[in-house]
């Protein structure tokens, strides 16, 4: 049987992007990608890129306060929202424009249109026309999940945060995982009075319990009120603002309420199910391994799958497909410790397993210090950082890396390769210091915090 090309990609984010583009460069493949939004997908366009930079502007209040520690004669002025947002629309379009370009230049045809799936070979666009495909790659991601409660057409999602007309006075986050907290911390900084609601007892949960008790503490010394186990039961117009009852039995009036209760993988209406194609309880394209579904031609990759919701694992997925399928080089994407960083103030980077989680696994020890770096304790700041390594009694091998640390998301990346080598706790020791430095801690923790 002849097809009109030999992969047809839904979805322009990270891990489509990366597959087409190796499946055509490299795999000689005729490819072909159908995007119905803005190519760059989640990571690039309302995510990833837009958050880290917002994550650098509200960092200037803290940075000019330091500075007059130091000595400097400065003062802070007006933070112009408007001014930010026009930059950063325009280095979206930036990006947006050189992945369009990569695609171009990788030989792939782009079709700025939905596509969905009519059977296992064939899709069909929003303009009616239909492409055969020897295999196809469903990599559409996922969209923000906002639970049903009352007044829930008055809550912000995270889209909505790179586009508001003003910065509210007064703002509401609902939920306690990497956005919410992520974007608590983003407008603090940017001098909006904060609050989060979260219905557990700490947040971040999944993360290692000291840590996420670290950070807690941090934001809450930064002036955000988190409000732990509390949830929202209604909401309603209140002026221009919106009245929030919650379970704490206490009404509160802000400006806006973001929320940031999880993401859903955007697998409806693509004419998946029909086919065969698996889904899970939340909507997730089921895969093997290889990427593969349950229809052999048929493959999925990135927050569709619901694997490990992180873009550099959608890239490494759809590079492992592309070289699966097209290169005769079987590859499964490994998910095994994958490092990542929540982008609070402090940041929070982790790598490995929990205490809680290698605790459960066999006998460890711990090591942990919080400590005052040199930087701010000079400025006369409290701010406190943890590094902490967990160690299996029996291999010795470092099991988990977790740091509470200004910049901690670029000192776990360099902790993952040596975790990921099978570092152990001597392998640390031997490592000379680099001082002064947080980070020469982790070499010149001697003693066990304590064992479990
Ligand atoms: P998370 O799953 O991390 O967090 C969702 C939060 O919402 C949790 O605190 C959860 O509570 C709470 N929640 C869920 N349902 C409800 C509900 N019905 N009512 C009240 N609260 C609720 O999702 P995010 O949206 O923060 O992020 C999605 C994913 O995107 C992350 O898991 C991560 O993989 C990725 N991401 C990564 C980033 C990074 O690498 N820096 C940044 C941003 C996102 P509970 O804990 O009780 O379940």
């Amino acid at each position: 049987m002849t097809f009109d090309c030999d992969l047809f990609v839904i979805g322009g984010g990270s891990g489509g992007v990366r597959a087409a583009r190796i499946a055509a460069a490299e795999g000689g493949a005729r490819v072909h990608l159908a995007e119905e939004y803005r190519m760059g997908g989640t990571c690039v366009i309302r995510g990833c890129v837009p958050k880290k930079l917002m994550v650098f502007a509200s960092s200037y209040p803290g940075a000019l306060e330091e500075a007059r520690a130091y000595g400097w004669n400065v003062t802070l002025g007006g933070f112009d929202w408007l001014a930010f947002r026009a930059k950063l629309d325009a280095e979206l379009d930036r990006l947006e424009a050189a992945y369009r370009g990569n695609l171009i230049r990788a030989g792939v045809t782009i079709h700025d249109t939905r596509a969905v799936l009519v059977d296992a070979h064939t899709v069909r666009l929003a303009s009616g026309e239909t492409m055969t495909a020897k295999h196809i790659l469903v990599s559409t991601g996922a969209r923000p999940f906002v639970p049903e409660v009352q007044g829930a057409e008055l809550a912000l999602t995270s889209n909505d945060m790179f586009k508001l007309e003003a910065l509210p006075k007064r703002l509401l986050v609902v939920g306690g995982g990497y956005i919410a907290s992520e974007f608590a911390c983003i407008f603090s900084g940017l001098g909006v009075e904060v609050a989060q609601y979260y219905r557990g007892a700490q947040i971040l949960r999944g993360f290692d319990d000291e840590a996420r008790g670290h950070v807690a503490e941090a934001m809450r010394a930064r002036g955000i009120a988190i409000h732990c186990g509390t949830d929202v039961m209604a909401m309603e117009r209140d002026g221009a603002g919106v009245k929030v009852t919650a379970t704490d039995g206490h009404d509160r009036t802000f400006d806006a309420v973001l929320y940031a209760t999880g993401r859903v993988p955007n697998s409806g209406g693509l004419g998946l199910e029909p086919l065969g194609v698996k889904l899970g309880r939340n909507g997730q394209i089921v895969v093997d391994g290889y990427s593969q579904t349950a229809v052999p031609s048929i493959y999925a990759v990135g927050d569709v799958t619901d694997r490990m919701n992180l873009t550099p694992v959608a890239i490494r997925e759809g590079h492992a497909f592309a070289e699966t399928v097209f290169k005769g080089n079987p590859v499964m994407a490994d998910h095994d410790l994958v490092a990542s960083a929540v982008f609070t103030q402090p940041e929070l980077g982790s790598v490995g397993l929990t205490e809680e989680a290698a605790r459960a696994q066999e006998p460890i020890e711990v090591y942990s210090a919080a400590f005052r770096p040199m930087r701010t304790a000079f400025a006369g700041q409290e701010d406190r950082v943890l590094m902490k390594l967990i160690v299996s009694q029996s291999s010795r091998k470092v099991l988990g890396c977790h740091i509470v640390a200004p910049e901690a998301g670029e000192l776990i990346q360099l902790a993952a390769i040596a975790i990921k080598m099978g570092a152990t706790k001597e392998d640390f020791d031997r490592t000379v210091a680099v001082h002064p430095t947080m980070a020469e801690e982790l070499v010149t923790l001697r003693t066990p915090t304590r064992k479990a």
